[in-house]
């Protein structure tokens, strides 16, 4: 196979990736399918016998599990070796969260453990702290928390008010604050905790619970994931030594962003496998539960969310294995990153903060889709406490919420990307130059269709990045340096944004299966691409022409509006037939049937 490209961030807007280029999940190697063994083995034999009492907030048993995971590698996918981890890469860190991501609230501890707790440490400690702290922490024997909101400073984090002043010895540091809804508050052994030196500069701290001044509030009373730990963790005159400042005086914001990029992965991970379980409750439902004479899964509606929820969960595990390629390809040639300076970590870790992005709002709005959906095919079974549904349904709804929430995600996707451009880092402007240097190429022109299977799709597929191009282009031309206030087109182009990488990512990876296996094999495969796509289009045409009409007017208005129609006139494909097909096999395997 053809060594994989390495591209850049957001890159895939202004590029046409080959298909060796996106890694698919049909590629996972032995070793990726020994960590997915060893994590669904884990939660099949210490998760789910204990899910009732994992929700009863035991700290005793949420300790014992993270030990539990740390001693079959579960919490140090991402710890160097030599620091007591397993030093794997990103696609084996997206597997365990994946697998993890439909045990509830015990997915969320060990996800703040493992990931924003833990990953600070890792990529910008210094060697002193990794060797003190990751051994413990890829263990499970100490917990980790991650505390940067305030009651000030939420989305907002750089409103911070929790200040460190350092003593007259120059030996420690004295944090006052208070942080609040800090998962793991209450149990976490450690903390990374963003404070301002004299008020001012922005910097990351590793904070011992043994360290006098640290103490945490009650739980919070939750709508979901009740059995974590959600509580404020205040510092009265805290001694942080000083050799616990984490990377620079002034830089936390490196540390604090940098990390929720990667959280936001593994967040989209998470949900991901949250999403295929709701496939197999539902499908095992559907199956059992009879009306009318009939199983409620023979009724063409019940098939249609079965069908939806599938191709929805199949884009978002195509989006989430093709990011973690993209970070190991970039990590690789430096030890998967975590034993490189912290500045270069830094760089790394922010090279895909757009696919992040993507990754934790696709994938955790999929999951609402999802855990609403089989509350529906529950009927009045999945509203009562008595089946698990409606707690997943709740559980589902702070995915949206934390690690930046999903306005803050949608502003950031284009927000960087046009950044980027205005730096010179993406060709997105030239681009938009040549689109409007174009003649006569807009209408559908089957002979330019690719002759490979899906060419049509691929066909779609181009088109869509041409429709946002001279929506983009329209926006950037009307609005200048004032875009950043017109978050309504900037959320749309998000959007749109978002459904072209979600629809490539599938696209090539039913492209590679039908090649590897043949194209009866991958008729799954290719039904969800069809359809994704067929329905795709005219959300983005949707938004575009919205954008257009914010943007400009009179004739140089109506020329667009004219192109994106031209650009967007496809037959459409009989998406009724193709979504029985994918629910008929949802139902026969009682499983998400990728
Ligand atoms: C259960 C739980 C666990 C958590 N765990 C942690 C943790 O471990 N560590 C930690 O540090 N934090 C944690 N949080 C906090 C979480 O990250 C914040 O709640 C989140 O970032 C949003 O901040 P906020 O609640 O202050 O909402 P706000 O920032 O006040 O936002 C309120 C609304 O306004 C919108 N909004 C805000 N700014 C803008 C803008 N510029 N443009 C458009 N819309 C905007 C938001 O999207 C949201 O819809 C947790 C929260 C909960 C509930």
């Amino acid at each position: 196979m053809a060594e994989r490209k390495l591209f850049t961030g957001g890159e895939f807007l202004v590029t046409e990736p080959r298909s060796d280029d996106v890694f698919a999940p049909e590629e996972m190697t032995r070793e990726h399918k020994m960590i997915y063994a060893a994590a669904n083995d884990f939660v099949k034999r210490e998760i789910d016998p204990n899910i009732a009492q994992i929700e009863e907030k035991s700290e005793a048993l949420t300790r014992s599990l993270l030990k539990i995971a740390g001693e079959i590698g579960l919490n140090g996918t991402d710890i160097p070796e030599e620091y007591g981890g397993e030093g794997m890469d990103k696609i084996s860190t997206g597997l365990v969260s994946d697998v993890i991501g439909g045990t509830a609230s015990f997915a969320v501890s060990h996800s703040a453990h493992t990931g924003i707790g833990t990953l600070p440490i890792v990529y910008f400690g210094t060697h002193e702290q990794k060797k003190k702290y990751l051994p413990k922490l890829a263990a499970g024997e100490w917990v980790a928390a991650y505390c940067l909101t305030e009651p000030n400073a939420g989305s907002d984090a750089l409103n911070a008010q929790t200040t460190a002043q350092l003593s007259d010895d120059g030996k420690y540091y004295l944090l006052n604050g208070e942080k609040i809804y800090i998962t793991n508050g209450a149990w976490a052994d450690i903390f990374i905790v963003y404070a301002k030196v004299d008020g001012e500069k922005f910097t990351g701290f590793i904070v011992e619970r043994a360290f006098p001044g640290v103490s945490s509030g009650v739980e919070e009373k939750k709508m979901g994931i009740n059995g974590s730990s959600t509580t404020s963790v205040v510092f009265k005159d805290c001694r942080v030594p000083v050799e616990n400042v984490l990377f620079e005086i002034g830089k936390g914001h490196k540390i604090a962003f940098n990390i929720l990029n990667i959280g936001r992965y593994k967040l989209g991970a998470g949900v991901t496998g949250g999403s295929k379980m709701t496939i197999a409750e539902a499908s095992k439902y559907a199956n059992a539960r009879e009306q009318f004479g009939k199983t409620i899964g023979s009724f063409g509606m019940i098939k249609n969310k079965l069908a939806d929820m599938s191709i929805r969960t199949f884009m978002a595990e195509s989006i989430i294995y093709r990011v973690a390629a993209m970070m190991d390809d970039r990590f690789r040639t430096s030890a998967i990153g975590a034993k490189t300076p912290a500045t270069e970590n830094a760089k790394m870790l922010e090279a895909y903060a757009v696919e992040c992005s993507i990754a934790k709002v696709y994938c955790s709005e999929c999951l609402d889709l999802c855990v609403d959906e089989l509350v529906q095919v529950f009927g009045g079974n999945g509203y009562v406490a008595e089946y698990p549904i409606e707690r997943m349904y709740r559980d589902a709804r702070i995915n949206r919420i934390f690690d930046g929430t999903n306005e803050i995600n949608r502003l950031l996707i284009p927000g960087t990307i046009l950044k980027r451009a205005l730096q010179g880092r993406l060709s997105l402007f030239d681009e938009i130059q040549k689109l409007n240097n174009e003649n006569n190429v807009y209408s559908f022109d089957p002979t330019k269709l690719d002759a490979a299977l899906l060419g049509i799709q691929k066909y779609m597929l181009t088109t869509c990045k041409k429709i946002l191009l001279i929506s983009v282009g329209a926006a950037v031309n009307k609005f200048l340096d004032s875009l950043a206030e017109e978050q309504e087109v900037l959320a749309m182009m998000a959007d749109i944004i978002m459904e072209i990488f979600a629809a490539e990512s599938g696209l090539v990876r039913a492209q590679k299966h039908a090649a590897a296996k043949g194209e009866k094999k991958a008729v799954y495969h290719i039904a969800a691409v069809k359809i994704y796509m067929n329905d795709m289009v005219p959300k983005v045409v949707h938004w575009a022409k919205q954008i257009l009409v914010a943007s400009a007017e009179g004739d140089h208005l109506s020329d667009r509006l004219a192109v994106v129609n031209k650009l967007s006139a496809y037959p459409p494909v009989d998406t009724i037939k193709l979504r029985r097909l994918i629910a008929e096999k949802v139902l026969k395997t009682k499983r998400y049937p990728f």
